[in-house]
């Protein structure tokens, strides 16, 4: 069994306008902007990073918005729910706030004992935000949101799949513990994780494969603290029969991909470097970076690319 796994790394999705989900992501949810480059294999699409202040393990939602592009269809296999960790009694607060901003899909329940706002970002992403009491991460508050209030990075994510049973093995496989059960949903937690720690699981049977567009999750990715920790890791879904790529330097962290027997595409990301390996930790996200090979191309790739403010 692997035991490197720190909970999540990253949720990266696709938009149909990147303004739009620039506005999103700093002004409405009030995290960060981490970093602004570019999709490595296609320079001509924004590759946009919110999160806390320094981008950490488990804080960083990341969009690559295809201008235009259509909206994805929901359905088994895929990641249907991305939520976000909030302190104790500020469902209120944020209720008002999407409200204000018009966000759909608004919705409030209770998940696993906690409270939860159900949302919808624009281009019909599933959102949740949920209530902790005991979430000890500092968040980010440069954007008129105070500490008592904002996001404290995820707390993790629902899979919806046609049938659990492979997942759940996997998972297990990948160091969760199962915890509890609650309708459809079976909770899995991983222990020493970095607060994005849990994964659930919908068992939903009847419901169609969803087709991916603006608005659906491209991949989920999973935190490992360094490379060595990777290889390991890699070789151990291998040894198990997984196919997973080779390590892909992604400049912030290293990446490591396979598709598990759900649909859902997983991914394992280092902590190291981070995003400040190429900017200073007060100034991450303000320009445009592009990595070394499209330097040369910068003034092509800038003239394609809309400013993200207005
Ligand atoms: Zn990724």
């Amino acid at each position: 069994m692997i035991k490197d796994i720190k909970g999540l790394h990253h949720v990266t999705s696709m938009a149909s306008d990147a303004r739009q989900n620039n506005r999103f992501f700093t002004d409405t949810l009030g995290l960060r902007r981490v970093k602004q480059t570019v999709n490595f294999d296609d320079p001509s699409v924004y590759h946009l990073y919110y999160g806390d202040e320094n981008g950490s393990a488990g804080t960083v939602m990341t969009y690559f918005p295809f201008e235009q592009m259509m909206r994805g269809r929901a359905g088994v296999g895929e990641v249907g729910e991305t939520q976000f960790s909030v302190p104790k009694g500020t469902l209120a607060f944020w209720r008002e706030r999407l409200v204000a901003q018009n966000a759909a899909g608004l919705q409030e329940d209770t998940v696993f004992g906690a409270k939860r706002l159900r949302f919808n970002g624009p281009d019909g992403d599933g959102f949740a935000l949920i209530e902790s009491a005991d979430d000890e991460r500092l968040p980010w508050t440069g954007n008129g949101i105070s500490a008592d209030t904002a996001i404290r990075g995820f707390s993790g994510a629902r899979l919806n799949l046609h049938d659990t049973a492979a997942t759940e093995e996997l998972l297990g496989f990948m160091g969760y513990q199962k915890a509890e059960k609650e309708g459809d949903v079976t909770r899995f937690i991983i222990p020493g994780g970095n607060g994005a720690d849990t994964i659930d699981l919908a068992a939903l049977p009847q419901t169609p494969f969803a087709r991916q567009g603006a608005g659906s999750v491209h991949h989920i990715a999973f935190a490992v603290e360094n490379r060595e920790k990777q290889l390991e890791v890699r070789k151990a879904l291998m040894d198990t029969g997984y196919q997973v790529t080779p390590v892909i330097d992604r400049d912030y962290f290293w990446a490591i991909y396979f598709r598990t027997p759900g649909g859902v595409l997983f991914e394992i990301a280092t902590n190291e470097p981070g995003f400040n390996r190429d900017e200073d930790t007060a100034h991450l996200g303000e320009v445009l970076k592009l990595p070394t090979r499209y330097e040369p191309f910068r003034d092509r790739i800038e003239a394609n690319l809309e400013p993200l403010a207005a």
